[in-house]
């Protein structure tokens, strides 16, 4: 399979730039999700890597083949857009079979690849049904279907599940993640959606204003956000972020309303701007407990899997946290926290993690 090495890679529309220098490596067998916010660049980057754009500058590297010149049929992968490439008025089972006809291979091999594929997506009993009976989310797989089978090196996704009605997105997604353990091809797959970027990636490249920010797995990401961009923007509810007026740097340690423990932050300490910690790092319990910080519940919502969203107060400190339980105290009721001070992170002036 390839590896994708992106050496300074830019792409300007006008005095815009979409994607601004960006270096990076993709290895051979992965998927890697492209993930940010609308505009951040993660179409126009793929673009490039599917030759459906042209950088400004820069080079594109499939393993130590400089492909940036090479047109797209001649770059070895395949591509699912947002919208399902299917054609209508035919069969499931000669959708799939077409990509396969100008491969010139034999009809046991496209007999072979096609009941695999099905197979494979779980749409084995829908082979000889027309397009037009099927709901969005099985003709995306359809699509899907037709860029796997060709067995390319690459599979490149743009947001396929974003126009799947929200009724078959779930079942998508779950097929998608079987699929991608079962591929051995690079994956490159673009969404701006955290939660399907959670689920699907090995590595998530985050992407804010035409670079890519950080890239690491996702647990890593999530924990450990090098700027606080990242951390605000993976997580449902994003980081909290615990500004200058609520903490005390004093030597080389850090005080805060939000808890009583000392975080030690030695030689660093000076550099601190904003900390940061993840709703369910906040213990809290309807009790007062050793080193606890009394706050007051402001709003309780249910969020899923029967967890508990709180927005607490600490004076003029706000902050939600995560439970799993239920602590047993209403809106306007105390209860008492307490932090880990581990699960804490330190951001400097411009942001980014210390
Ligand atoms: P979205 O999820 O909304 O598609 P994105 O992260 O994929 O966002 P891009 O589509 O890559 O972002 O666009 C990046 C920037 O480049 C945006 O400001 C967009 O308006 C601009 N842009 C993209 N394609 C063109 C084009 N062909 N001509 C001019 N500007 C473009």
């Amino acid at each position: 399979m390839y590896d994708i090495n992106l050496k300074s890679l830019t792409k300007s529309f006008g005095e815009l730039q979409a994607v601004n220098d960006i270096t990076f490596s993709i290895p051979k067998s992965s998927v890697t999700v492209l993930l940010g916010p609308s505009g951040c660049g993660k179409t126009t980057l793929m673009r490039m890597i599917a030759g459906l754009d042209t950088p400004t500058s820069g080079n594109i590297f499939f393993n130590d083949t400089d492909v940036t010149r090479v047109p797209t049929k001649r770059r070895n992968l395949g591509m699912v857009f947002q919208s399902p490439v299917i054609y209508k008025g035919t069969s499931v089972k000669h959708n799939l079979e077409l990509p396969l006809l100008s491969e010139k291979l034999s009809s046991s091999e496209i007999a072979k690849r096609v009941n695999d594929v099905a197979d494979l997506l779980g749409i084995s009993g829908d082979l000889n049904k027309m397009v037009e009976e099927l709901d969005n989310g099985t003709r995306q797989k359809i699509a899907v279907g037709r860029a796997v089978a060709r067995q390319p090196q690459i599979i490149l996704f743009d947001e396929p599940i974003t126009n799947i009605d929200i009724t078959a997105k779930l079942e998508l997604k779950r097929s998608l993640k079987e699929v991608f353990s079962r591929l051995s091809q690079t994956i490159v797959y673009v969404t701006h959606d955290q939660t399907e970027a959670m689920t699907l990636a090995d590595q998530i490249a985050l992407m804010q204003d035409g670079v890519i920010t950080q890239c690491a797995p996702p647990k890593e990401i999530y924990e450990k956000p090098n700027n606080q961009f990242a951390g605000w923007f993976l997580g449902n509810p994003g980081m909290n972020f615990i500004d200058e007026e609520h903490i005390n740097l004093s030597g080389t340690e850090i005080t805060s309303s939000l808890f009583i423990q000392t975080i030690e932050a030695g030689a660093k300490v000076s550099k601190v701007k904003t900390l940061g910690v993840r709703a369910e790092a906040i213990n809290v319990s309807s009790k007062q407990t050793p080193n606890s910080r009394e706050a007051r519940v402001i709003r309780k919502s249910l969020g899923i899997g029967g967890q508990y969203l709180l927005d607490l107060e600490y004076g003029s400190l706000k902050v939600k946290a995560r439970v799993t339980h239920q602590v047993g105290r209403d809106v306007g009721e105390s209860v008492w926290t307490v932090i880990d001070s581990n699960n804490i992170i330190m951001f400097d002036e411009n942001s980014v993690a210390i």
